[in-house]
C-alpha cells in the first residue's frame, strides 16, 4: 500500500470521472494522483474485451458515446480515434418492428395512410418538424386524435418497458428520465441527434489505459476505498493516515458514510449473454421490448462494433431489478425522485467538512450522467481546482 504522502491527489474510481480528472491533475497541474479502483479493471462500466468467441463486447451493457461538446469530443480524440457510428434502435411492438424514439417514420408503421398523415401534419403544425417532445407533454394534448397517438406510444412504447426498468409507471419517475427518448417529430431514425457520435475505434479499454498512462498516474486495481479512506471530524484519514490532499471520490455518497442514513437507492441490471452460430440476430444495434420479455433490450454488439465475422454473433440481454448492496451487484441508475434526492443532499452536506473533497461522477453525485456529461463535469471541476 502506498505511504501516505507519496501522492498529492487521491482519485476514488477509474471509470469515466475518475480517469479524466486523474489525467487533468497529472498533466495539468503535474500532481502525483494515486487512482484506488475497487473492481479489477480499468474504465468502469465502459469496459469492454474480446469474448471466448472472438466477438467484441460491452461488458456492462452498450456503451455509445454521443456529444454536442466539442471541447469534451476534443479531449477524448487525443486519446482515442473513432469508429463513425450512429445508434439506431427499434421496438417491437407485438412482432412489428418501429423505429424508437417513435418518430414520423413510426407513426406511418403504426397508424394507417390517411390517418398517419393527418396526424402528422397536427404533429409539425403545433411543435414544428424537428422537435422533441416527452411523451409527458404529449399526453397533455387536447386534440382527440393527438391524445390517441400520445396514448398509443405511452401503452406500447413506456408503460411496460418503464416498468420493468424503474419497477415504476412512467408517471411515477422523474419526467427527465422518460423525456430522453422523446417523440421525435421528425424522420431521422437515429437514437441521438449529437454532433459527434461513435464508438473509440479499437475499445473503450484502450482509450483508458492511454489517458492512465501518465508519468504522475499510479493505479491500484482491486483496492476498496471503504477499507482504506476514513473521514472523521473533518479530516481524511487514508491507510490510517491524515491525508491533506484533493481527494476526487466517484463511488456511492451513502457508502462514504457507512449508510449511516440508509441506503440510496438504485436500479442494477443482469446482463446474459448468447452467442449464436448465425452472422446477423437483429437488423439493428438494440432491439427494445416495450410490450413483453423479461429484459427490457437486446443489443447485438457488431452494430456497434462493426466488426466483420460471418456465421458468428454474441448479444446481451438486459434484466432490471432492486439494488440490494450486495457485494456482488453494481448500482447502474440512480432513483431521482424527491424522497431520494432529499437522502442523497444529507450524504452530500455530510461532505462539507471536508473541503479537499469533491464528489464526481453518475454515482457520487447520485445524477443520471451520460458518459460525455461526466467527462464534461470531470474537467470543469479540473479547470477549477487548477489556476
Ligand atoms: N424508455 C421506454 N421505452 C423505450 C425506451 C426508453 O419506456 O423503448 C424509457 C424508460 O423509462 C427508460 C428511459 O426511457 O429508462 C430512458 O431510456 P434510455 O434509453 O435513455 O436509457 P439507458 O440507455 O440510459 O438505459
Amino acid at each position: 500500500m502506498k505511504k501516505r504522502g507519496m501522492c498529492d491527489c487521491l482519485v476514488i474510481g477509474c471509470g469515466m470521472a475518475g480517469t479524466v480528472i486523474a489525467r487533468e491533475l497529472a498533466e495539468r497541474a503535474g500532481k502525483k494522483v494515486l487512482i484506488l479502483e475497487m473492481r479489477d479493471h480499468i474504465g468502469g462500466n465502459t469496459c469492454d474485451y474480446m469474448n471466448e468467441s472472438g466477438i467484441f463486447v460491452h461488458r456492462f451493457g452498450p456503451h455509445i458515446f454521443h456529444t454536442d461538446s466539442k471541447r469534451v469530443f476534443d479531449y477524448l480524440s487525443r486519446f482515442t480515434q473513432w469508429r463513425n457510428y450512429s445508434h439506431e434502435v427499434v421496438g417491437d411492438i407485438h412482432g412489428q418492428l418501429m423505429p424508437i424514439p417513435f418518430n414520423l417514420n413510426s407513426l406511418h408503421l403504426a397508424f394507417e395512410p390517411c390517418k398517419a398523415a393527418r396526424i402528422e401534419q397536427k404533429l409539425i403544425a403545433i411543435y414544428g418538424l424537428g422537435s422533441k417532445v416527452p411523451i409527458l407533454e404529449l399526453r397533455q394534448q387536447p386534440d382527440s386524435e393527438l391524445a390517441e397517438i400520445a396514448d398509443f406510444i405511452y401503452n406500447n412504447i413506456f408503460l411496460y418497458y418503464t416498468q420493468k426498468q424503474w419497477g415504476l409507471a412512467p408517471d411515477e419517475i422523474d419526467a427527465l428520465v422518460t423525456a430522453r427518448v422523446p417523440v421525435f417529430i421528425s424522420y431521422d431514425n437515429r437514437y441521438f441527434q449529437d454532433t459527434y457520435q461513435g464508438i473509440p475505434a479499437k475499445s473503450y479499454t484502450l482509450l483508458f489505459e492511454r489517458m492512465l498512462n501518465h508519468p504522475n498516474i499510479e493505479l491500484l486495481l482491486n483496492s476498496d476505498a471503504r477499507r482504506l479512506l476514513r473521514l472523521e471530524a473533518g479530516e481524511v484519514l487514508f491507510d490510517g493516515s491524515p491525508f491533506n490532499g484533493t481527494v476526487i471520490y466517484s463511488g456511492p455518497a451513502d457508502e462514504l458514510f457507512d449508510c449511516r442514513y440508509g441506503r440510496l437507492p438504485y436500479r442494477t441490471l443482469d446482463f446474459v449473454f448468447e452467442t449464436h452460430n448465425i452472422t446477423w440476430y437483429q437488423p439493428k444495434g438494440t432491439v427494445n421490448y416495450p410490450v413483453d420479455r423479461e429484459y427490457t433490450r437486446i443489443t447485438e454488439f457488431k452494430h456497434l462494433t462493426g466488426q466483420a465475422l460471418d456465421g458468428r454473433t454474441t448479444i446481451v440481454k438486459e434484466y432490471p431489478r432492486a439494488y440490494t448492496g450486495a457485494d456482488s451487484e453494481t448500482p447502474y441508475y440512480p432513483i431521482q425522485n424527491p424522497e431520494n434526492l432529499t437522502l442523497y443532499e444529507r450524504y452530500r452536506k455530510l461532505t462539507d467538512e471536508f473541503p479537499q473533497l469533491h464528489l464526481l461522477g453518475r454515482l457520487a453525485e447520485y445524477k443520471y450522467y451520460n458518459m460525455d456529461a461526466i467527462v464534461k463535469k470531470a474537467l470543469e471541476l479540473a479547470d477549477t481546482l487548477i489556476k
